[in-house]
């Protein structure tokens, strides 16, 4: 005991030497946690302290924890072999290409890179040089929404919509424009819905044509905003934005990097609303977070603009050293399966549905002014008026999650402090929660939310 708590007190210091941590302040109060192991839906931090990951670290282990089967199909593929560049090909990426196609439930080309960043960053590629070589060389503009999120990188940060995360690095990538996101709980007084649902559709129209269509290459944007604070649209929504898309010749991108692989309560997020986006991007769920890997799905008819027999240049002149790295495909494969195997798309459904039911409790909770969910993801927008909307302070938002992990439960919190914004509590558990897990966050919650 002793001997633990010296070990763990030098490796904090260690911690605080050598690691520079992604996206947290440093505070010298609030040390890190420094994970051990983890078994299903729990980590076991360096003090043999029990967390149940109610985010799946960053909304990504979706078939949990301490998945032998995965490290094992990494061994045998590392062993056979280890790399080989997608310069030329290997039967890892072969079967994941062909098992993604069969998810996706239609004709697209796949392309591996690394993380969702990457695989954002590929797709604006391809949309410019597609629209090139189709004789639309002006179509170089993207349009995403405010409160999305998709990507760290230069372009990926550019079209995200999140001014936390961006007015230290700017000026970005020129050519990113955003709209508004249908956050139906702030919509105008007196509006239904799916008028305002409509309406946001119809500001991107709107954009579209008064930055002249020829000169606007896609839409990007996810199924449901979830890194964003939950923001999830009707379904008529996504119908219209494709529909406005196909009208102006405007490619449509959908990042599944977190919705996809289940999270939503079918395969792919978009699956869900009945469209059939141009580009698919993912990330995350596609290996559970055990090995870096992200997609971009193309459709074929796309892909075929990149085959000028003519043109020397005409194919895509991207490169990328790690993506689709032979071990990392042959676990995202395993990973699928076991997907499939445990039925964990249906589970997700039920899981959701769990949640849902337990965090529509809290209706008449003073902080609470809205429940959102989607699938397995939820989110708690807290505000300090109900009537106002006002949205609650930073300090409740943390003294909640403090007390979540205090308990053992940890969730997350999501938004935009910049516009003023990050009120709302997210949850994202794995899909094999069982039934206890996901008792035990039900009550560590409601619990902790009875306490403010
Ligand atoms: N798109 C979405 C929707 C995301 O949530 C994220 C990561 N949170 C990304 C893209 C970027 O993925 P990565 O961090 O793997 O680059």
């Amino acid at each position: 005991m002793i001997k633990s708590a010296i070990n763990s007190e030098a490796a904090l210091q260690k911690d605080r030497q050598y690691l520079w941590h992604n996206i947290t302040p440093y505070n010298e109060a609030a040390p890190p946690m420094i994970a051990e192991s983890g078994q299903g839906a729990w980590i076991t931090d360096i003090h043999g302290k029990r967390y149940m990951d109610g985010m799946s670290g960053l909304w990504c282990v979706n078939v949990g924890y301490g998945r032998k089967e995965l490290a094992e199909a990494a061994y045998e593929q590392m062993m056979q072999l280890p790399y080989f560049p997608l310069t030329q090909s290997h039967m890892p990426a072969i079967r994941l290409a062909e098992k993604l196609n069969e998810w996706l439930g239609d004709e697209y080309v796949i392309f591996f890179s690394n993380s969702g960043s990457e695989a954002n960053e590929a797709a604006f590629k391809m949309v410019r040089q597609y629209h090139q070589q189709t004789g639309q060389h002006y179509r170089h503009k993207f349009i995403s929404r405010y409160r999305g999120y998709h990507g760290s990188s230069l372009g990926a940060l550019s079209a995200t919509g999140q001014a936390q995360r961006k007015y230290k690095y700017e000026p970005l990538t020129s050519g990113f424009l955003h709209v508004a996101p249908p956050d139906s709980y702030r919509r105008p007084a007196g509006q239904s819905v799916e008028e305002f649902n409509l309406q946001c559709a119809q500001v991107i129209e709107d954009t579209i044509i008064w930055e002249g269509a020829e000169t606007v290459g896609a839409v990007i944007m996810e199924p449901v905003i979830t890194g964003g604070g939950i923001i999830v649209p009707e379904p008529i929504y996504l119908e219209r934005v494709q529909e406005i898309c196909k009208r102006h010749g405007v490619l449509l991108i959908i990042d599944e990097v977190i919705c996809g692989f289940g999270r939503s309560g079918q395969k792919f997020g978009h699956h869900n609303f009945g469209i059939k986006p141009d580009i698919v991007t993912m990330a995350k769920g596609l290996t559970s977070g055990y090995l870096p890997l992200s997609a971009t799905a193309v459709r074929k008819d796309i892909y075929e603009a990149f085959k000028d027999p003519e043109d020397e240049y005409s194919h895509f002149r991207h490169v990328n050293t790690f993506g689709g790295n032979p071990a990392a495909c042959a676990l995202a494969l395993r990973n699928l399966q076991i997907i499939e195997e445990e039925q964990l798309i249906d589970r997700a459904r039920v899981l959701g549905q769990r949640l849902r039911d337990a965090l529509q409790t809290l209706v008449d909770h003073p902080l609470v002014g809205d429940i959102r969910s989607f699938g397995l993801l939820a989110g708690v927008e807290l505000v300090a008026d109900k009537a106002t909307k006002q949205p609650a302070s930073l300090d409740i938002v943390k003294s909640i999650i403090a007390g979540c992990k205090q308990h053992g439960l940890i969730i997350g919190k999501n938004g935009d402090t910049v516009a003023g914004f990050n009120n709302v509590l997210t949850f994202a558990p794995p899909l094999v929660c069982t039934d206890e897990d996901m008792e035990f966050l039900i009550t560590t919650f409601l619990k902790v939310m009875g306490e403010h």
